[in-house]
């Protein structure tokens, strides 16, 4: 048995004592995790700008922050989630009750990635932990200290058979999705996602995808012109571009395209991501670094374009008069490269979108009534904004995931319980009151009624 089997296995048979779906257990371990997070904020903070030169407050606002509201959320609304639902029960069915109960699946696994790494790892585990379930959690190798970090202090606070950090990489995650969890949660890419669906495919194992793509932010006419730059360039390159969620690039109006350039290189100034200043994440590593450089075409540099391979920094960076057939609009860019197309006409830009993968997020700039509906009724997209960029995450009553290419299944507040839940349907029977109708012998009296009832 190898170690990896031996955990889960563990995990199983402590699955099996029935502890983790004790609503006080799973209320304690939230509790103890948020102490956990809280009495080691400063390592968190230290690990994190080790990886990728990432702020303190870039780090309590995108990641502590949210673990600390999603606890606070599962903690106050566990009773209420986890309550079995009544629901009508059908003519045919009476005299009876119906419910719905949410059960934990039970041992699942969380595999995150790497450019929010506390996050992407530690949210959907207390969704895990919410819902009843035991965790196996495996990081991505490519921030190797918030890795470890998170290793060191979930195994050494939390009995392994309930919670365990996995570190390693590709070898590991090999040896990993052999076994047979009851739920796999994945973010990261599509290519990767394909390699988790049938590994899990092989197990039958219930899956969530929380995957990538290139995410439009259209701006028309009528958009409030900087709002939307300074709303842009905030989403754009928090995180240095390295945001599932940042918007890929822009299509814009053509008649309104270079005062939106203007308004967005006065941002990128105003906001400061010098290579000196603590507002600016690190590129991840010097992989990234080159395929980024390689994505910017000095020919269409608007603003920006310089970079420093010794401290992995690249300035935010515009591009202008950008087609389809570029390097950069073939891939999903994950990094400070922005670049913006012109499109005449509204419905032009909706096909262009259209004619793409669907993406994980899209934004609309607008103020015209009819561009929202059409924007929110003709495009398919994980979830978006209109007027603004990236927030739409923060709001825990709406579902975060993708669709298509960008993912599958969805998760925060009710979802994330959900995504961890089986929803068993109970239908409870009266014993008295009992209709012949279905019992053979049949007869044609019988059928008239059973055509009246049904
Ligand atoms: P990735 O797919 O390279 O890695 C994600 C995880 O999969 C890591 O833990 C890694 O160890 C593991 N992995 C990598 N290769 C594997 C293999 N061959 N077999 C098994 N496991 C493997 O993704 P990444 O580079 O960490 O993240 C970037 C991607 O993730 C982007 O596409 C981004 O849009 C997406 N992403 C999505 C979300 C979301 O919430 N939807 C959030 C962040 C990132």
């Amino acid at each position: 048995m190898t170690h990896f089997e031996q955990i889960l296995e563990n995990q199983r048979i402590f699955f099996k004592t029935h502890k983790t779906k004790d609503l006080t257990f799973r209320k304690s371990k939230l509790q103890q995790l948020k102490k956990l997070l809280s009495d080691n904020e400063k390592q968190l903070y230290e690990a994190i700008h080790s990886d990728f030169g990432k702020s303190g407050f870039d780090t309590y606002t995108t990641e502590i922050a949210i673990l600390y509201s999603d606890i606070d959320y599962y903690t106050n609304n566990l009773n209420r989630l986890a309550k079995p639902r009544s629901v009508k029960t059908n003519l045919v069915n009476l005299p009876g009750s119906s419910s719905v109960y949410s059960e934990p699946l039970g041992c699942t696994l969380v595999i995150g990635a790497w450019n929010y790494p506390y996050q992407l790892s530690l949210a959907p585990m207390i969704a895990a932990i919410a819902a009843g379930n035991t965790c196996i959690i495996k990081p991505s190798e490519v921030a190797p200290h918030t890795m470890k970090l998170m290793a060191e202090l979930i195994n050494y606070h939390f009995q392994p058979e309930y919670l365990f950090v996995a570190e390693g990489g590709v070898e590991e995650m090999t040896e990993i999705l052999k076994l047979k969890f009851d739920k796999i949660f994945f973010t990261g890419s599509p290519k990767t996602g394909r390699i988790i669906y049938e590994a899990a495919a092989k197990h039958l194992t219930p899956v969530t995808l929380e995957l990538g793509g290139k995410s439009p932010a259209i701006v028309t006419e009528s958009a409030d012109l900087e709002l939307a730059a300074k709303r842009i360039v905030w989403g754009k390159f928090l995180n240095a571009g390295q945001t599932c969620v940042a918007p890929d690039y822009i299509l814009a109006d053509e008649k309104i395209q270079t005062k939106l350039l203007e308004y967005l290189r006065h941002y990128i100034q105003k906001f400061e991501y010098g290579p000196e200043q603590p507002q600016y994440t690190r590129i991840i590593n010097d992989r990234h670094f080159e395929r980024l450089k390689a994505l910017i075409d000095p020919q269409k540099i608007y603003y920006g374009g310089k970079s420093d391979a010794s401290q992995r920094y690249i300035e935010p960076t515009l591009l202008q008069d950008v087609s389809w057939d570029d390097a950069v609009m073939q891939e999903e860019i994950f990094g400070p490269v922005l670049p913006v197309r012109s499109y005449r006409y509204y419905r032009e830009a909706l096909n262009e979108v259209l004619e793409q993968e669907k993406p994980l997020a899209a934004y609309l700039f607008s103020k015209n009534d009819d561009e929202k509906d059409l924007f929110t009724r003709l495009l398919s997209f994980g979830g978006g904004c209109i007027n603004d960029v990236v927030m739409h995450l923060s709001n825990p009553n709406l579902p975060f995931g993708g669709v298509g290419n960008s993912g599958t299944g969805a998760y925060h507040g009710t979802f994330g319980f959900d995504a961890f839940s089986h929803k068993k349907s109970v239908l409870s029977k009266a014993v008295w009151g009992e209709p012949n109708l279905k019992y053979p012998p049949y007869s044609d009296e019988k059928m008239r009624w059973i055509r009246k009832v049904m």
